[in-house]
């Protein structure tokens, strides 16, 4: 048989992705992927039926079709207070996925160190080795998740290139505060370094919490990768739709790379999303009234049972702490991913174990999403319910 490469045996495929199709197996309801089981706003959906009929079809510019490259710099330079260069700043992605990895692969040469905050989403760990660079692990620290800030320049001192940061933060919820990126800003700057940014959940902050963009900060733009996407400002995450956003130069090379490993996002869809950027801004006001109702709705819902979690600041993630389980004899032995499966068989319910998240040996979190319409989060929480009768 022929060989593969040394690096596929270097990570697994994505637990999120694979807990998905558990669930499907058993018919349980989905709180593992993160997606929303509702629509997109009606105008992008209008507005893609009659693309389907006008076009376009065939590709569009490698690196995003105009219309909607105008569009994200204006939204991004309303965001940051800086005007964003549609030309010259921006490539759109097949998600910000694609982002990501077209991130790493533009400023990671092999053996490049990169800085990753654990719990961290988990195509991190993938993007790094794929790209030839070697993770750094900086722990956030429960309950609040804060960081030690002189680990973080000892990564640097180390040679660091480059730190990600998701913002608000997949899975534990958290949202940096201003001085918490500043403090990290100064480092970057200080070791002329990278800052790469996943702003997904960008609008899923919940108050007193706001979101502040890196690259906003002073003499960060030249220093920030920023990804993001329109999957879950716009409840299309099927729909692939990314975007980087970098210094020129930055970008020059990022368009290559991205290029060739994906020539383009889909331009029928790239047409359609135009529409969804021209909704004001109370949209996203709305967007974020919409899940603060849902984070309290089913945390709400996860007291009454008794679960213990954690209170997300941003995201749509809450982690729960299964460890009174795993002490009951029915579970000795089991892994958090064993918890995750039998509930999914049992109870009728799929989360993501927390092993995935974390670098460090975290057995006792799993973590459910809560982008569900009200009664899908009613029947999941009377599923979750049987699990209290397992307690003593
Ligand atoms: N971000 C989502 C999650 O963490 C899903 C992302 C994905 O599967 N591409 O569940």
């Amino acid at each position: 048989m022929p060989g593969l490469s040394d690096r596929v045996g270097t990570f697994t495929d994505s637990v999120i992705r694979r807990m998905t199709r558990i669930c499907n197996q058993y018919g349980a309801i989905n709180l593992s992927q993160g997606f929303p089981d509702f629509d997109p706003p009606q105008v992008m959906l209008d507005r893609l039926a009659q693309v389907a009929h006008e076009g376009p079809h065939q590709y569009s510019v490698t690196f995003g079709a105009k219309n909607l490259r105008d569009a994200l710099a204006a939204k991004q330079s309303r965001a940051i207070g800086r005007t964003v260069d549609p030309d010259s700043e921006i490539v759109v992605t097949c998600g910000s996925t694609e982002a990501m990895m077209c991130a790493m692969m533009t400023i990671c040469n092999p053996g490049d160190k990169v800085m990753v905050f654990s719990p961290f989403y988990e195509n991190y760990g993938a993007d790094a080795v794929l790209s030839g660079a070697e993770p750094i692990y900086i722990p956030l620290t429960p309950p609040d998740y804060s960081f030690d800030l002189a680990q973080i320049e000892r990564g640097f001192q180390a040679g660091a290139k480059a730190i990600v940061i998701c913002n608000p933060s997949n899975p534990c919820g958290k949202v940096f505060t201003r001085e918490e990126l500043e403090a990290i800003a100064a480092l970057v700057i200080k070791y002329d370094a990278f800052a790469v940014t996943d702003e997904v959940y960008e609008h899923l902050v919940y108050a007193p919490a706001e979101h502040v963009y890196m690259s906003a900060l002073p003499g960060m733009f030249e220093h920030t990768i920023t990804c993001n996407s329109l999957s879950k400002t716009f409840s299309a995450t099927g729909w692939r739709l990314g975007y980087l956003i970098a210094p020129a130069w930055v970008t020059e090379a990022a368009r290559k790379v991205h290029d060739f490993l994906t020539v383009g996002a889909a331009a029928p869809l790239q047409e359609a999303a135009v529409a969804a950027l021209s909704l004001p801004d109370s949209y996203y006001a709305e967007l974020n009234a919409l899940y603060t109702e849902k984070r309290d709705y089913f945390l709400a819902g996860l007291d009454r049972i008794g679960l213990k979690h954690n209170v997300p600041q941003g995201t749509y993630f809450v982690l729960v702490d299964i460890q009174d389980f795993l002490d009951l004899p029915q579970f000795a032995g089991y892994t958090d991913l064993q918890f995750c499966e039998w509930m999914i068989r049992q109870i009728g319910v799929a989360a993501v174990p927390g092993s995935s998240f974390f670098q460090e040996p975290v057995n006792n979190l799993i973590r459910f999403h809560f982008a569900r319409q009200k009664d899908t989060m009613d029947q999941a929480l009377a599923r979750l319910e049987k699990l209290k009768a397992l307690l003593p």
